[in-house]
């Protein structure tokens, strides 16, 4: 369904795409003062009558043009206007700062059709003479496109998913394969995908390769293939390449040495014990499993998902690594009461589906006003439904949280006597994203000595393959943490995965306590903690690192103890 975000999105982009081209101003104006006034209500415009929406403040023609997108997807200027943009364009459209009156004059004076060209001319230094650009705004572009062109054909790990599995299964009901195992970076749970691998056992190399040139899914690239390779690419909605795909062939014999060679990280394979390493390993016989590999080594068996030569030698035995069914709560979740889209009472009830014992409510704070922050009167109306809904779901209980912003510089967003009223609280960054290292570091530390800080949220901010996060002092932090007893989370959302892995074994050894956080929006959003378990797995977290393991009774007893005040 249409929601008011969709509305506001679709007049913003009018507005733009009047300004490019060069359409009366007064027209593009009355779009986005409609924004501004959509902005401000709160109930579903889509589903309005026009005299309602009249009643709310919206001009008839603007009122007009909700009704026409209500019900046929798009309205006659915003179309008018799409077809005569080219695609390029509208893709620089979304190029951060460069909005309608940009565009129009990189693509008037420079002749700038696409993203493509416009790198071109940055680099050549041609936009920064172009009035009202500059030398700082030309490498902000650069940097953006740069950054996203270098991702154009990785994906995240959540979305490789679905191909992975499919392909694995279309490949074993071929009749002449006999094995076959996903591998490579997929195996080992990387965030970001940039190859699929997979590797088929087959006595017949030419039966599979006919069948992948010839798989309806699939695009092959003969010119990376050889015998032993195929190579190619995922189809797309529009039929285009998009995730590169490799499938390697080999006897039924040498199966096991081949997946095993192929799932870990090169520096896992060839670094030194007593003498061998575990490729040299691998030449002198064929294994039947991995374990004997390991085994063979006199090292314990080692999951693929932390062979990455990080941490994993040190351990004398296999770990027991955290699951999904150690989980008995979830914590940092939102409701309609900020921005997210189910009712506190819904969200709960999906956790109760989950078998799960508690659910904590961090909607976000009053700074966060895009997101329909809590003012201190709605928070202490949502306590109040909290405590009703309490005694409606016992023994399930609703913890009382708050995602409290992280202000310039370093406070949380609420007084004390209103910090105190929650259960536990979240302090996240979500504005000027963009400090330095220490300013940044500094900016954390502060609130991680806030005595009210239970958790430390999405520590960098980051977007995987849209969004570096910020850069930060990860040592200085995590001990500021472990010294202060303030929980570290692992942003479980697919787009963030935030503690990175690469962290998370510093942390336990410092002694750091993770929270496995869905960060959930919505119902579905919940199911998002497998993803966080995948990540607190490959950081080697085992069951007691993780808050939220703890039944009910543990944890409240955890948020007393650690209650400062
Ligand atoms: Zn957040
Ligand atoms: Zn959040």
């Amino acid at each position: 369904m249409l929601t008011n975000d969709d509305i506001s999105a679709a007049f913003k982009l009018t507005a733009s795409l009047m300004d490019l081209h060069g359409e009366n101003p007064f027209k593009a104006k009355s779009f986005s003062s409609a924004v501004y006034q959509i902005e401000k209500i709160e109930t579903n415009l889509a589903e309005k009558p026009k005299n309602e929406l009249i009643s709310l403040g919206i001009s008839d023609g603007m009122a007009s043009k909700i009704i026409e997108f209500a019900q046929k997807g798009t309205f006659a200027d915003l179309q008018q206007l799409l077809d005569k943009t080219p695609k390029g364009v509208l893709e620089m459209m979304s190029v951060k700062g460069l909005g309608g009156k940009k565009v129009k004059a990189l693509w008037d004076e420079l002749k700038i059709e696409s993203i493509y060209e416009l790198l071109e001319a940055c680099n050549a230094g041609k936009v920064a003479q172009i009035k009202g650009f500059g030398e700082k705004t030309q490498e902000a572009i650069i940097k953006e496109i740069s950054f996203r062109t270098a991702n154009v054909d990785k994906m995240h790990y959540a979305d490789t998913e679905e191909i992975a599995f499919l392909l694995e299964s279309v490949l074993k009901n071929i009749q002449v394969v006999e094995s076959v195992s996903l591998s490579g970076q997929f195996r080992r749970r990387m965030e970001i995908i940039d190859e699929l691998q997979l590797v088929i056992a087959t006595k017949n190399f030419d039966a599979i390769f006919q069948f992948l040139n010839g798989y309806e899914k699939l695009i092959p690239n003969p010119k990376m293939s050889n015998p032993f390779a195929w190579r190619g690419f995922w189809k797309n909605e529009d039929n285009m390449p998009s995730l590169k795909i490799e499938v390697k062939l080999t006897q039924p014999q040498s199966f096991v040495n081949q997946v095993f060679a192929n799932s870990a990280a090169e520096s896992h394979l060839t670094r030194n014990h007593s003498g061998k390493n575990l490729l040299q390993i691998l030449k002198t016989q064929k294994f039947q499993s991995e374990q004997e590999i390991y085994h063979s080594a006199n090292l314990p068996y080692l999951v693929p998902e932390i062979r990455e030569n990080l941490f994993e030698f040190d351990l004398t035995e296999e770990p027991k690594l955290i699951e999904m069914s150690d989980l008995r709560g979830s914590l940092h979740n939102h409701s309609t009461y900020s921005d997210g889209k189910n009712t506190l009472l819904q969200m709960a009830n999906a956790c109760i589906e989950m078998k799960l014992e508690y659910f904590g409510i961090c909607d976000h704070s009053q700074t966060a006003f895009y997101a329909n922050g809590l003012t201190e009167e709605r928070v202490l109306k949502q306590h109040a439904e909290i405590e009703q809904l309490n005694k409606q779901l016992a023994p399930f209980k609703i913890l009382k949280g708050i995602e409290s912003d992280i202000l310039n510089d370093g406070r949380l967003d609420y007084p004390d006597e209103i910090l105190k009223t929650f259960d536990f609280v979240v302090a996240s960054v979500h504005s000027n994203l963009r400090m330095d290292l220490e300013k940044a570091t500094t900016r954390l530390l502060k609130a991680i000595e806030n005595p009210y800080t239970t958790i430390l949220g999405h520590p960098t901010g980051r977007l995987l393959l849209r969004r570096e996060g910020y850069p930060l002092d990860f040592p200085k932090i995590i001990d500021a943490c472990v010294a202060n007893n303030v929980v570290i989370e692992i942003n479980a959302n697919p787009w963030r995965l935030d503690l990175d892995w690469r962290w998370i074994h510093y942390a336990i050894s410092k002694g750091a306590m993770l929270s496995i956080n869905p960060d959930a929006h919505e119902i579905a959003g919940l199911k998002d903690m497998y993803y966080g378990v995948l990540t607190a797995r490959k950081g080697g977290a085992v069951k007691a690192n993780i808050l939220n393991t703890m039944s009910l009774q543990e944890i409240e007893i955890f948020l007393i103890k650690f209650d400062k005040l």
